[in-house]
Protein backbone atom coordinates (compact mmCIF):
# COMPACT_ATOMS: atom_id res chain seq x y z
CA UNK A 1 0.00 0.00 0.00
CA UNK A 2 2.00 3.14 -1.04
CA UNK A 3 0.93 6.02 1.54
CA UNK A 4 2.55 9.43 2.55
CA UNK A 5 5.29 7.73 4.31
CA UNK A 6 6.48 6.24 1.01
CA UNK A 7 6.45 10.01 -0.60
CA UNK A 8 8.79 13.06 -0.25
CA UNK A 9 6.81 15.82 -0.56
CA UNK A 10 9.62 18.15 -0.47
CA UNK A 11 8.89 21.81 -2.36
CA UNK A 12 5.39 19.72 -3.61
CA UNK A 13 1.64 20.75 -3.15
CA UNK A 14 -0.52 18.05 -1.84
CA UNK A 15 -3.49 18.11 -2.97
CA UNK A 16 -5.44 16.37 0.19
CA UNK A 17 -8.88 14.74 -0.04
CA UNK A 18 -10.17 14.78 3.75
CA UNK A 19 -13.54 14.60 5.58
CA UNK A 20 -14.35 17.57 7.21
CA UNK A 21 -17.96 16.76 7.71
CA UNK A 22 -18.62 17.45 10.96
CA UNK A 23 -21.49 18.31 12.75
CA UNK A 24 -22.25 22.10 13.97
CA UNK A 25 -24.33 23.69 16.80
CA UNK A 26 -26.48 26.56 16.16
CA UNK A 27 -23.22 29.02 16.39
CA UNK A 28 -20.95 27.19 14.38
CA UNK A 29 -19.50 25.85 16.66
CA UNK A 30 -17.90 22.13 16.03
CA UNK A 31 -19.44 19.41 18.28
CA UNK A 32 -17.31 16.42 17.32
CA UNK A 33 -13.97 17.27 16.23
CA UNK A 34 -13.27 13.71 15.75
CA UNK A 35 -12.58 13.67 11.66
CA UNK A 36 -10.48 17.20 11.97
CA UNK A 37 -8.35 15.63 14.59
CA UNK A 38 -8.04 12.35 12.57
CA UNK A 39 -6.25 14.26 9.61
CA UNK A 40 -3.28 16.06 11.34
CA UNK A 41 -1.61 13.31 11.05
CA UNK A 42 -1.54 13.47 7.01
CA UNK A 43 -1.15 16.94 7.14
CA UNK A 44 1.60 17.72 9.21
CA UNK A 45 3.74 14.64 7.49
CA UNK A 46 3.16 16.62 4.24
CA UNK A 47 4.71 20.05 6.33
CA UNK A 48 7.26 18.49 7.99
CA UNK A 49 8.81 16.68 4.71
CA UNK A 50 8.78 20.33 3.60
CA UNK A 51 5.64 20.66 1.41
CA UNK A 52 2.94 22.67 0.94
CA UNK A 53 -0.85 21.52 1.70
CA UNK A 54 -3.86 22.15 0.18
CA UNK A 55 -7.41 20.66 1.61
CA UNK A 56 -10.61 19.58 0.17
CA UNK A 57 -14.24 18.31 1.35
CA UNK A 58 -17.43 18.01 1.41
CA UNK A 59 -19.59 19.32 3.88
CA UNK A 60 -23.38 18.50 4.46
CA UNK A 61 -25.03 18.17 1.62
CA UNK A 62 -25.69 21.34 0.30
CA UNK A 63 -28.04 21.14 -3.39
CA UNK A 64 -24.79 21.65 -5.49
CA UNK A 65 -25.23 25.54 -4.69
CA UNK A 66 -23.67 27.89 -2.32
CA UNK A 67 -25.07 27.61 0.69
CA UNK A 68 -23.79 29.62 3.97
CA UNK A 69 -24.37 26.29 6.39
CA UNK A 70 -22.14 24.13 4.84
CA UNK A 71 -19.40 26.12 4.10
CA UNK A 72 -16.42 25.46 5.15
CA UNK A 73 -14.70 28.43 6.50
CA UNK A 74 -16.13 27.57 9.41
CA UNK A 75 -13.59 24.89 9.82
CA UNK A 76 -10.69 27.49 9.27
CA UNK A 77 -10.23 28.64 12.52
CA UNK A 78 -10.87 25.63 14.43
CA UNK A 79 -7.91 23.78 12.34
CA UNK A 80 -5.87 26.63 12.48
CA UNK A 81 -5.93 26.34 16.16
CA UNK A 82 -5.13 21.99 15.92
CA UNK A 83 -2.05 22.98 13.77
CA UNK A 84 -0.81 25.90 15.69
CA UNK A 85 -0.90 27.91 12.20
CA UNK A 86 -2.88 29.80 10.09
CA UNK A 87 -5.13 28.31 7.40
CA UNK A 88 -5.64 29.99 4.36
CA UNK A 89 -9.14 30.04 2.85
CA UNK A 90 -10.32 29.66 -0.79
CA UNK A 91 -13.96 30.89 -1.47
CA UNK A 92 -14.54 28.54 -4.60
CA UNK A 93 -12.63 24.90 -4.58
CA UNK A 94 -12.19 25.54 -8.51
CA UNK A 95 -11.55 28.75 -10.98
CA UNK A 96 -9.12 32.12 -10.67
CA UNK A 97 -9.93 32.01 -6.83
CA UNK A 98 -8.67 28.65 -6.36
CA UNK A 99 -6.09 29.08 -8.48
CA UNK A 100 -4.62 32.13 -7.43
CA UNK A 101 -4.78 30.73 -3.53
CA UNK A 102 -2.99 27.56 -4.76
CA UNK A 103 -0.20 29.24 -7.16
CA UNK A 104 0.94 31.60 -4.16
CA UNK A 105 0.99 28.85 -1.64
CA UNK A 106 4.46 28.16 -0.33
CA UNK A 107 6.21 25.37 1.47
CA UNK A 108 4.20 25.15 5.44
CA UNK A 109 1.63 26.77 4.41
CA UNK A 110 -2.20 25.64 4.51
CA UNK A 111 -4.95 26.08 2.12
CA UNK A 112 -8.53 25.03 2.53
CA UNK A 113 -10.92 24.58 0.07
CA UNK A 114 -14.52 25.72 -0.15
CA UNK A 115 -17.09 22.93 -0.13
CA UNK A 116 -16.82 20.43 -3.02
CA UNK A 117 -20.78 20.27 -3.28
CA UNK A 118 -21.44 23.19 -3.57
CA UNK A 119 -20.50 21.93 -7.46
CA UNK A 120 -22.69 18.96 -8.84
CA UNK A 121 -19.62 18.14 -10.67
CA UNK A 122 -18.12 16.70 -7.28
CA UNK A 123 -20.59 14.11 -6.67
CA UNK A 124 -21.36 13.28 -10.60
CA UNK A 125 -17.86 12.44 -10.79
CA UNK A 126 -17.18 15.01 -14.10
CA UNK A 127 -14.21 14.86 -15.53
CA UNK A 128 -13.28 17.98 -16.57
CA UNK A 129 -14.21 19.38 -12.86
CA UNK A 130 -11.88 16.51 -11.03
CA UNK A 131 -8.76 17.93 -13.80
CA UNK A 132 -9.35 21.67 -12.50
CA UNK A 133 -8.42 20.27 -9.48
CA UNK A 134 -6.02 18.12 -9.97
CA UNK A 135 -4.63 21.25 -11.57
CA UNK A 136 -4.33 22.86 -8.07
CA UNK A 137 -1.62 20.37 -6.80
CA UNK A 138 1.72 18.61 -7.39
CA UNK A 139 0.29 15.15 -6.27
CA UNK A 140 -2.94 13.43 -4.69
CA UNK A 141 -3.31 12.43 -0.72
CA UNK A 142 -6.83 10.16 -0.15
CA UNK A 143 -7.22 10.54 3.45
CA UNK A 144 -11.26 10.19 3.37
CA UNK A 145 -11.77 6.89 4.22
CA UNK A 146 -15.69 7.93 4.79
CA UNK A 147 -16.28 8.84 1.03
CA UNK A 148 -14.02 6.17 -0.27
CA UNK A 149 -17.07 3.98 -1.53
CA UNK A 150 -17.89 6.96 -3.89
CA UNK A 151 -17.10 7.02 -7.03
CA UNK A 152 -16.54 11.44 -7.26
CA UNK A 153 -14.40 13.50 -8.78
CA UNK A 154 -12.55 14.34 -5.77
CA UNK A 155 -12.41 10.61 -4.42
CA UNK A 156 -11.85 8.79 -7.10
CA UNK A 157 -11.79 10.69 -10.94
CA UNK A 158 -9.10 12.99 -10.13
CA UNK A 159 -6.22 10.07 -9.23
CA UNK A 160 -6.06 9.25 -12.88
CA UNK A 161 -4.05 12.73 -13.61
CA UNK A 162 -1.99 11.52 -11.09
CA UNK A 163 -0.25 8.15 -12.08
CA UNK A 164 2.67 8.41 -10.52
CA UNK A 165 2.22 10.82 -7.65
CA UNK A 166 -1.23 9.40 -5.81
CA UNK A 167 -0.77 8.32 -1.89
CA UNK A 168 -2.98 6.74 0.72
CA UNK A 169 -2.70 9.32 3.56
CA UNK A 170 -2.87 7.56 7.53
CA UNK A 171 -6.49 7.43 8.11
CA UNK A 172 -7.17 5.66 5.11
CA UNK A 173 -4.08 2.86 5.52
CA UNK A 174 -5.16 2.56 8.84
CA UNK A 175 -8.73 1.74 8.84
CA UNK A 176 -7.56 -0.53 5.59
CA UNK A 177 -4.75 -2.19 8.10
CA UNK A 178 -7.61 -2.94 10.66
CA UNK A 179 -10.66 -4.07 8.19
CA UNK A 180 -8.10 -6.40 6.61
CA UNK A 181 -7.21 -7.90 9.89
CA UNK A 182 -10.60 -9.62 10.38
CA UNK A 183 -11.26 -10.04 6.94
CA UNK A 184 -8.06 -12.03 6.56
CA UNK A 185 -8.16 -12.90 10.23
CA UNK A 186 -5.80 -15.81 10.87
CA UNK A 187 -6.94 -16.01 14.69
CA UNK A 188 -10.07 -18.27 15.53
CA UNK A 189 -12.85 -18.59 16.24
CA UNK A 190 -13.85 -14.89 14.04
CA UNK A 191 -17.18 -13.90 14.89
CA UNK A 192 -19.42 -11.65 13.32
CA UNK A 193 -22.25 -10.01 15.44
CA UNK A 194 -24.89 -8.48 12.43
CA UNK A 195 -27.79 -6.26 13.89
CA UNK A 196 -29.57 -2.99 13.20
CA UNK A 197 -32.72 -2.78 11.33
CA UNK A 198 -33.22 -4.57 8.47
CA UNK A 199 -31.73 -7.66 6.49
CA UNK A 200 -31.81 -6.08 2.96
CA UNK A 201 -29.04 -3.98 3.81
CA UNK A 202 -26.59 -6.65 4.93
CA UNK A 203 -27.54 -9.28 3.11
CA UNK A 204 -24.21 -9.31 0.74
CA UNK A 205 -22.11 -8.59 3.89
CA UNK A 206 -23.62 -11.60 5.27
CA UNK A 207 -22.74 -13.52 2.64
CA UNK A 208 -19.48 -12.31 1.86
CA UNK A 209 -18.62 -12.72 5.43
CA UNK A 210 -19.78 -16.66 5.25
CA UNK A 211 -16.62 -17.64 4.15
CA UNK A 212 -14.44 -16.18 6.23
CA UNK A 213 -15.80 -16.83 10.03
CA UNK A 214 -17.22 -19.47 12.24
CA UNK A 215 -19.90 -17.70 14.08
CA UNK A 216 -22.90 -15.33 12.81
CA UNK A 217 -24.53 -13.86 15.73
CA UNK A 218 -27.89 -12.24 14.24
CA UNK A 219 -30.02 -9.45 16.56
CA UNK A 220 -31.80 -6.34 15.91
CA UNK A 221 -34.63 -6.20 13.52
CA UNK A 222 -33.72 -8.38 11.20
CA UNK A 223 -33.65 -11.69 13.32
CA UNK A 224 -37.74 -11.46 13.10
CA UNK A 225 -37.08 -12.04 9.20
CA UNK A 226 -35.34 -15.53 10.41
CA UNK A 227 -37.28 -16.21 13.03
CA UNK A 228 -40.39 -16.23 10.85
CA UNK A 229 -38.84 -18.07 7.95
CA UNK A 230 -38.29 -20.95 10.53
CA UNK A 231 -42.11 -20.61 11.47
CA UNK A 232 -41.76 -18.72 14.54
CA UNK A 233 -45.07 -16.15 15.29
CA UNK A 234 -43.45 -12.64 15.45
CA UNK A 235 -46.52 -10.97 16.55
CA UNK A 236 -45.88 -6.92 14.89
CA UNK A 237 -42.16 -7.35 15.38
CA UNK A 238 -40.21 -5.78 12.21
CA UNK A 239 -40.32 -7.96 9.33
CA UNK A 240 -39.55 -8.21 5.94
CA UNK A 241 -41.69 -10.44 3.93
CA UNK A 242 -39.97 -10.44 1.13
CA UNK A 243 -36.48 -11.46 2.41
CA UNK A 244 -37.91 -14.36 3.96
CA UNK A 245 -36.41 -16.80 1.25
CA UNK A 246 -32.99 -14.95 1.99
CA UNK A 247 -33.23 -15.32 5.05
CA UNK A 248 -33.60 -19.46 4.95
CA UNK A 249 -31.07 -19.44 1.88
CA UNK A 250 -28.77 -17.42 4.78
CA UNK A 251 -29.30 -20.43 7.15
CA UNK A 252 -28.75 -22.99 4.01
CA UNK A 253 -25.30 -21.47 3.02
CA UNK A 254 -23.93 -20.73 6.66
CA UNK A 255 -25.49 -24.64 7.30
CA UNK A 256 -23.06 -25.75 3.98
CA UNK A 257 -20.10 -23.49 5.32
CA UNK A 258 -19.90 -25.12 8.69
CA UNK A 259 -20.85 -21.38 10.31
CA UNK A 260 -22.20 -21.62 13.50
CA UNK A 261 -25.58 -19.21 13.24
CA UNK A 262 -27.32 -17.79 16.31
CA UNK A 263 -30.62 -16.43 16.32
CA UNK A 264 -32.11 -15.22 19.04
CA UNK A 265 -34.22 -17.73 21.44
CA UNK A 266 -35.96 -15.20 23.62
CA UNK A 267 -37.01 -11.54 23.13
CA UNK A 268 -38.17 -8.23 25.18
CA UNK A 269 -41.10 -7.52 23.64
CA UNK A 270 -43.61 -3.90 23.74
CA UNK A 271 -46.97 -3.01 23.16
CA UNK A 272 -45.91 -0.03 21.52
CA UNK A 273 -42.76 1.52 19.95
CA UNK A 274 -41.89 3.77 22.60
CA UNK A 275 -39.61 3.50 25.73
CA UNK A 276 -42.45 3.56 28.28
CA UNK A 277 -44.33 0.98 26.27
CA UNK A 278 -45.50 -1.91 28.19
CA UNK A 279 -42.74 -4.43 28.01
CA UNK A 280 -42.10 -8.42 28.79
CA UNK A 281 -40.06 -11.21 28.31
CA UNK A 282 -40.82 -14.13 25.84
CA UNK A 283 -40.17 -16.82 24.02
CA UNK A 284 -38.92 -15.56 20.20
CA UNK A 285 -41.05 -18.26 18.25
CA UNK A 286 -43.55 -17.40 20.49
CA UNK A 287 -44.68 -13.06 20.63
CA UNK A 288 -48.32 -11.90 21.41
CA UNK A 289 -49.90 -10.66 18.76
CA UNK A 290 -49.94 -6.84 19.00
CA UNK A 291 -46.67 -6.99 20.94
CA UNK A 292 -43.37 -6.42 18.80
CA UNK A 293 -39.85 -7.53 19.70
CA UNK A 294 -37.30 -4.28 20.56
CA UNK A 295 -34.56 -6.41 22.29
CA UNK A 296 -32.90 -9.88 22.68
CA UNK A 297 -34.12 -10.96 25.89
CA UNK A 298 -31.83 -12.47 29.01
CA UNK A 299 -31.16 -16.18 27.39
CA UNK A 300 -29.92 -14.83 24.16
CA UNK A 301 -27.96 -11.95 26.10
CA UNK A 302 -26.14 -14.51 27.97
CA UNK A 303 -25.77 -17.23 25.37
CA UNK A 304 -24.35 -14.48 22.71
CA UNK A 305 -22.22 -12.97 25.26
CA UNK A 306 -20.74 -16.58 26.06
CA UNK A 307 -19.88 -16.85 22.40
CA UNK A 308 -18.08 -13.22 21.70
CA UNK A 309 -16.50 -13.94 25.00
CA UNK A 310 -14.44 -17.13 23.80
CA UNK A 311 -14.08 -15.51 20.15
CA UNK A 312 -10.72 -14.35 18.84
CA UNK A 313 -11.53 -11.93 16.33
CA UNK A 314 -14.51 -10.25 16.18
CA UNK A 315 -17.00 -7.89 13.72
CA UNK A 316 -19.90 -5.76 15.67
CA UNK A 317 -22.28 -4.44 13.10
CA UNK A 318 -25.41 -3.23 14.38
CA UNK A 319 -27.14 -3.03 17.74
CA UNK A 320 -29.24 -5.94 18.86
CA UNK A 321 -32.50 -4.12 19.68
CA UNK A 322 -33.69 -0.17 19.73
CA UNK A 323 -30.84 0.87 22.13
CA UNK A 324 -31.80 4.38 21.52
CA UNK A 325 -34.58 3.80 24.07
CA UNK A 326 -33.14 2.65 27.21
CA UNK A 327 -35.80 -0.10 28.31
CA UNK A 328 -34.36 -1.69 25.00
CA UNK A 329 -30.56 -1.28 25.25
CA UNK A 330 -29.44 -4.03 27.28
CA UNK A 331 -28.49 -6.56 24.63
CA UNK A 332 -26.78 -4.00 22.41
CA UNK A 333 -24.80 -3.09 26.28
CA UNK A 334 -24.26 -6.93 27.17
CA UNK A 335 -22.62 -7.20 23.39
CA UNK A 336 -20.07 -4.26 23.66
CA UNK A 337 -19.50 -5.42 27.54
CA UNK A 338 -18.46 -9.22 25.90
CA UNK A 339 -16.83 -7.74 23.30
CA UNK A 340 -14.56 -5.89 25.83
CA UNK A 341 -14.20 -9.18 28.00
CA UNK A 342 -13.01 -10.92 24.48
CA UNK A 343 -10.30 -8.07 23.66
CA UNK A 344 -9.33 -8.53 27.18
CA UNK A 345 -8.77 -11.91 26.92
CA UNK A 346 -6.74 -10.82 23.92
CA UNK A 347 -9.09 -10.77 20.97
CA UNK A 348 -8.91 -8.81 18.05
CA UNK A 349 -12.22 -6.58 17.89
CA UNK A 350 -12.99 -4.18 15.27
CA UNK A 351 -16.31 -2.04 15.96
CA UNK A 352 -18.18 -0.47 12.42
CA UNK A 353 -21.56 0.92 10.78
CA UNK A 354 -23.14 4.08 12.22
CA UNK A 355 -25.08 2.51 14.87
CA UNK A 356 -23.22 0.29 16.77
CA UNK A 357 -20.42 3.26 16.83
CA UNK A 358 -22.76 5.72 18.58
CA UNK A 359 -23.54 2.61 21.02
CA UNK A 360 -20.16 1.52 21.35
CA UNK A 361 -19.51 5.37 22.31
CA UNK A 362 -22.59 5.55 24.45
CA UNK A 363 -21.57 3.23 27.00
CA UNK A 364 -17.90 4.76 27.07
CA UNK A 365 -16.50 1.32 25.80
CA UNK A 366 -14.88 3.15 22.24
CA UNK A 367 -11.06 2.37 24.11
CA UNK A 368 -11.57 -0.93 25.40
CA UNK A 369 -11.99 -2.43 21.69
CA UNK A 370 -9.50 -2.52 19.30
CA UNK A 371 -10.47 -0.22 16.55
CA UNK A 372 -13.33 1.71 15.86
CA UNK A 373 -14.00 2.11 12.11
CA UNK A 374 -14.89 6.18 11.37
CA UNK A 375 -16.48 5.02 7.90
CA UNK A 376 -20.32 3.46 8.10
CA UNK A 377 -21.31 2.90 4.36
CA UNK A 378 -17.55 2.51 3.30
CA UNK A 379 -16.36 -0.22 6.00
CA UNK A 380 -19.77 -2.22 4.81
CA UNK A 381 -18.86 -1.75 0.86
CA UNK A 382 -15.64 -2.63 1.83
CA UNK A 383 -16.59 -5.92 3.65
CA UNK A 384 -18.88 -6.80 0.69
CA UNK A 385 -16.74 -5.89 -2.57
CA UNK A 386 -13.24 -5.91 -0.73
CA UNK A 387 -12.33 -2.90 -2.22
CA UNK A 388 -14.11 0.56 -2.64
CA UNK A 389 -13.52 2.98 -5.43
CA UNK A 390 -10.78 5.80 -4.21
CA UNK A 391 -8.75 2.64 -3.56
CA UNK A 392 -8.51 1.58 -6.90
CA UNK A 393 -8.48 4.36 -7.90
CA UNK A 394 -5.13 5.05 -6.17
CA UNK A 395 -4.11 1.50 -7.00
CA UNK A 396 -4.19 1.22 -10.37
P1 LIG B 1 -29.10 -0.14 10.86
O1 LIG B 1 -28.92 1.26 10.37
O2 LIG B 1 -29.71 -1.07 9.86
O3 LIG B 1 -27.83 -0.69 11.49
O4 LIG B 1 -30.18 -0.06 12.01
C1 LIG B 1 -29.97 0.60 13.22
C2 LIG B 1 -31.30 0.84 13.87
O5 LIG B 1 -31.97 -0.37 14.05
C3 LIG B 1 -31.22 1.49 15.21
O6 LIG B 1 -31.71 2.79 15.13
C4 LIG B 1 -32.10 0.61 16.09
O7 LIG B 1 -32.99 1.35 16.89
C5 LIG B 1 -32.89 -0.19 15.08
N1 LIG B 1 -33.34 -1.46 15.63
C6 LIG B 1 -32.62 -2.37 16.29
N2 LIG B 1 -33.39 -3.39 16.71
C7 LIG B 1 -34.64 -3.12 16.31
C8 LIG B 1 -35.89 -3.79 16.45
N3 LIG B 1 -35.97 -4.95 17.10
N4 LIG B 1 -36.99 -3.23 15.90
C9 LIG B 1 -36.88 -2.05 15.24
N5 LIG B 1 -35.73 -1.37 15.08
C10 LIG B 1 -34.63 -1.89 15.60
Amino acid sequence: MKTVDNYNFENKKALVRVDFNVPFDKEFNITDDTRIRAALPTINKILNDGGAVILMSHLGRPKDVYEEKYSMKHVVNYLSKLLGKEVKFASDCIGEVAKTAANGLKSGEVLLLENLRFHKQETTGTESFAQELASLGDVYVNDAFGTAHRAHASTTIIAKFFPNDKVFGYVMANELENINKVLNASEKPVTAIMGGAKVSGKILIIENLLDKIDNLIIGGGMSFTFVKAQGGKVGSSLVEENKIDTALKILKEAKEKGVNIYIPVDAVVADAFANEANKQTVDINNIPDGWMGLDIGPLTEKKYAEVISNSKTILWNGPMGVFEMDNFASGTKAVAEAIVTATLKGAYSLIGGGDSVAAINKYELADKVSYVSTGGGALLEYIESGSLPGIEAIEK
